[in-house]
């Protein structure tokens, strides 16, 4: 009696569990034994059914609760045991209630393989699936947009490169990156920012077409694919259409009004790339070109483009690597008055050679330099270098001269650069007086305030300041006056063009004859001929550097020159 008792409690225990795990579990289950010919729903069944299952024939309510497309598979599905089959399970979609259901059945089946229980259970798999397809969706687009994202454009265009080469078309990839970006981003705020992307996203959704393909990209790029770009969906058309949108401003939510431009980069399969990543590398590299112009542009594809960034990168990677001692070597180039041809000082000019002995131009990488901030060590190295070896002319040959030092704007921008330049000048015993600083436009231009403080403060000190490259930047003469300058370098295009064409020679002698009147001194840079020197002299140009009286050299020629100078003396 009490081992029955026990039982019974076990057994209520049990089916209080089996009732909590039913309940608890989202699902709902039709429970049918064959020998009692005995339905029982449990669970759940009012969270998916409005009706009650009692027996077999009342499977058919379910057939018309799913939508019509999932009314023979649920059918086939419930009897599986007609299929002698253990289990099965499958996904309907319910009608009035809008959910996805996964569907499982088992069947039990006695020795003899005749089944003896069914369990169905109907399972809410509604939102499982909707994770699932977001993350679908997050695999191939971009939340912000809705556009492609960059994989699934990447793929995409790889479909339509091989379909090319099937069908002996071209496809154009067009790179297309907003203008001055982080005016809207740092100025109006990211949510600001992102509204612009996403607002010109839209608009380029509408351009989507089979043959085009539109992505977006990165932050503000979005990258088109063209397939067999001609009339309607050439890339000058897009490239208009484009434009033609950006004339009117984004309207943001805040009611604020945003006009932007875009830089675009196009390159082409197959002439540009036969790879998909090639082929998008070549019209973003495209892209930085429209940008150098001047941004608001297009650009297509130009192989010699392509060798001026490898070679660009090339030097990057050597720059990084270069032994300053090993690779630098400074060349001098005289300067002198043009009045008697006396030695004025000279302009130190750096040399650099690579472990193979091939000399690169500083034409080339100055400029790269500049970019990647390299110009800041080779700087402070040119100048210890070239005041030390002045020093030492000086302490040699007593002959009273200048040092004439080319600073690049960001060099000049540098906190310490005035305290490190006076430093190493004392380092020396050099006096300031002895040192002019050649500076270009853009460095003024850059930064006009800040750096014409700077300049200023260094001719306090006795350093002089020369303006170089004169004529090729801004060059407006108005602007000169009131500058912290002494000297102005009149640039090599003029002389070379000015005897033989007439407008360079009325610009050169109105510059002369105004920067006199300012007050500035005058050199002339790259004379190299007779007929130039004197044409100069006549215009009352002071100074005069190039070929024609002496070519950039090393320690030694400059050497040999102050021999001969002192010699006279
Ligand atoms: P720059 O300052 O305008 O220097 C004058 C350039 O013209 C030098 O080229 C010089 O060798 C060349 N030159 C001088 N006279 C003549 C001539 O009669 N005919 C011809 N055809 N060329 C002449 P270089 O040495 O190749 O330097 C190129 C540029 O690189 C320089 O132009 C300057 O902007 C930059 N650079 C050179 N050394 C330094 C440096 O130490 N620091 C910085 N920041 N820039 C430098
Ligand atoms: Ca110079
Ligand atoms: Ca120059």
């Amino acid at each position: 009696m009490a081992l029955l008792e026990s039982e019974n409690r076990r057994l209520r225990r049990d089916e209080k569990m089996f009732r909590l795990l039913c309940e608890t579990s989202n699902s709902a289950f039709i429970y049918y034994n064959y020998r009692e010919d005995r339905i029982r729903t449990i669970a759940n069944w009012d969270y998916f059914f409005d009706f009650s299952i009692e027996n077999i024939k009342d499977f058919s309510r379910l057939y018309d609760k799913v939508e019509e497309k999932y009314a023979i598979l649920l059918r086939e599905g419930l009897f599986i045991e007609n299929h002698n089959r253990d289990r099965e399970s499958f996904e309907i979609q319910l009608k009035e209630k809008n959910l996805c259901v996964e569907v499982e059945v088992n069947i039990v089946y006695d020795a003899d393989r005749k089944p003896t229980d069914k369990i169905i259970r109907f399972k809410d798999v509604t939102k499982i699936n909707a994770q699932k397809d977001e993350l679908t969706y997050m695999a191939y687009y971009d939340i912000l947009t809705g556009l492609y994202n960059r994989n699934c454009f990447v793929r995409i265009l790889g479909e339509l490169l091989r379909k090319a080469t099937r069908e002996m078309r071209t496809v154009a990839v067009m790179f297309v990156d907003f203008d001055d970006f982080r005016r809207v981003n740092d100025g109006m705020g990211i949510i600001a920012g992102d509204e612009v992307i996403q607002l010109f996203g839209q608009y380029l959704s509408g351009l989507m077409s089979e043959q085009v393909v539109i992505s977006h990209f990165s932050t503000d790029i979005y990258c088109i694919a063209i397939y067999d770009p001609c009339g309607a969906r050439s890339v000058e058309t897009i490239y208009q259409v484009i434009r033609e949108r950006l004339k009117t401003p984004f309207r943001l939510t805040d009611g604020q009004e945003v006009t932007m431009t875009v830089s675009v980069g196009v390159s082409e399969y197959p002439e540009a790339a036969s790879g998909t990543l090639e082929l998008i590398n070549c019209a973003e590299i495209v892209m930085f070109k429209a940008k150098s112009k001047g941004k608001d542009a297009i650009q297509y594809f130009d192989g010699a483009i392509l060798e001026d960034f490898l070679q660009t990168v090339n030097i990057q990677t050597m720059l990084r690597e270069v032994v300053f001692e090993q690779n630098f070597t400074m060349n001098y180039q005289p300067q002198y008055y043009a009045e008697d041809k006396r030695l004025r000082g000279v302009e130190a000019l750096i040399r650099w050679k690579d472990d193979e002995g091939d000399s690169i131009s500083p034409a080339v990488f100055i400029p790269i330099a500049e970019k990647n901030g390299t110009i800041v060590p080779i700087g402070n190295w040119v100048i210890e270098k070239s005041v030390q070896t002045y020093a030492h002319w000086r302490d040699t040959y007593h002959y009273p001269m200048l040092l004439s030092l080319n600073v690049s704007a960001v060099q000049c921008k540098q906190k310490d650069f005035i305290e490190s330049l006076l430093q190493i000048i004392q380092k020396y015993d050099v006096s300031p007086e002895e040192i002019e600083l050649e500076i270009t436009e853009t460095i003024l231009i850059e930064d006009f305030g800040y750096i014409s403080g700077r300049l200023a403060r260094l001719r306090e000190t006795g350093v002089k300041i020369s303006l170089d490259d004169f004529g090729t930047g801004f060059s407006s003469l108005s602007y000169l006056k009131g500058l912290p300058i002494d000297t102005l370098k009149i640039d090599k295009s003029f002389v070379d063009t000015m005897l033989t064409d007439n407008n360079t020679k009325i610009i050169i002698e109105s510059i002369i004859y105004m920067v006199k009147r300012l007050g500035y001194e005058t050199i002339a840079e790259g004379v190299e001929t007779e007929e130039q020197f004197a044409y100069l002299k006549d215009l009352s140009c002071d100074i005069i550097q190039g070929y024609y009286l002496g070519r950039p050299m090393p320690d030694e020629g400059i050497e040999e020159l102050l021999e001969g100078l002192t010699a006279k003396v």
